[in-house]
């Protein structure tokens, strides 16, 4: 999966990837590390799940599917580590499943140490605890999604099982990495209830995105997600005793506020992707003292 063949050799993804470019840290998405930094995004082809709605299909899907052809180039780690270092930013492993190449993860932490660039995951999740354990001192913040509990339909629709993500998302924050989670509302297939109580079940600080489904892929004869499928969702998430609950785009500035769970003041506020308020102080509520979960 990560091996392909160019211009007659064998080209390695480990060092390699099919996207380099600059993006709010907002947009990976993660509301509760390092607001409004910017992070350089790389993803090496391939995933290990198939899922039937991904948009990323062309560059996740490599060796499986023809429409996903062999399409990355070789980066360089001191180069991408400079350009964040430039910025005061991060690196992003996204749109693809970083776990799978783990070197490129472990030299950018490794050159970032020293010039205060750390790195980013968007991950599925799909690891063995071994895995977890190898990266997460590499990995300053993940964002799993978590697509359903249900390990049928999960199984389905992502081709491998839920109960290695449940475990990774505990995992990961065991190991001190800051933890969020997205979960795609897909009508008839995800159950934002269930999905709400296993991850309160883990820690209810977790911040829970939840994101519109579009149709893509095998699912583009599917409706997306209605307004109120992902306000049902919303409620659900807060029913669960979930304090931080987010919907970028489709309930507007106010699905992608923070408030303090206490007293209920705004503390972050943010346009699409992007911040616009950062009032936390010293990683606490401005008006009543409250800690805000998150690596500020
Ligand atoms: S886990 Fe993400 S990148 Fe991989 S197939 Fe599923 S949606 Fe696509």
């Amino acid at each position: 999966m990560r091996r392909g063949s160019a211009d007659g050799g064998l080209e390695t993804a480990t060092f390699a990837s099919s996207v380099a470019h600059v993006d709010t840290v907002e947009r990976k998405p993660f509301f509760h590390y390092r607001p409004g930094t910017s992070t350089v995004t790389l993803a090496a082809p391939g995933c290990s799940f198939r899922c039937d709605y991904c948009v990323n299909f062309r560059i996740s899907q490599y060796g499986r599917d023809d429409e996903s052809v062999w399409n990355a180039n070789a980066v360089d780690p001191a180069d991408i580590v400079g350009q964040a270092a430039a910025m005061g930013g991060n690196v992003a492993l996204s749109y693809t499943e970083p776990s799978l190449a783990p070197e490129l993860t472990l030299e950018l932490a490794r050159l970032g140490r020293d010039v205060g660039v750390e790195i980013v995951w968007k991950s599925n999740g799909f690891l063995t605890p071994e895995a977890v354990a190898l990266t997460a001192p590499a990995v300053a913040a993940v964002n799993i999604d978590l697509k359903g509990v249900d390990e049928q339909s999960h199984r389905r629709l992502t081709g491998g099982s839920v109960r290695p993500v449940i475990e990774t998302i505990g995992l990961f924050r065991e190991h001190g990495t800051w933890v969020e989670v997205s979960t795609p509302i897909i009508p008839g297939v995800t159950e934002p209830a269930r999905v709400a109580d296993v991850l309160a079940g883990i820690s209810t600080e977790i911040p829970w995105h939840l994101v519109r489904f579009t149709p893509a892929y095998r699912m583009r004869d599917e409706d997306p997600t209605s307004p109120d499928d992902i306000a049902d969702a919303v409620a659900a998430g807060r029913a669960a005793g979930l304090k931080y609950v987010y919907v970028e785009r489709a309930l507007g500035d106010d699905g992608r506020a923070t408030r303090c769970p206490k007293c209920g003041s705004t503390v972050l506020s943010r346009g699409v992707w992007s911040l616009r308020e950062n009032r936390i102080v010293a990683g606490r509520c401005p008006d009543c003292g409250t800690a805000i979960e998150g690596r500020w």
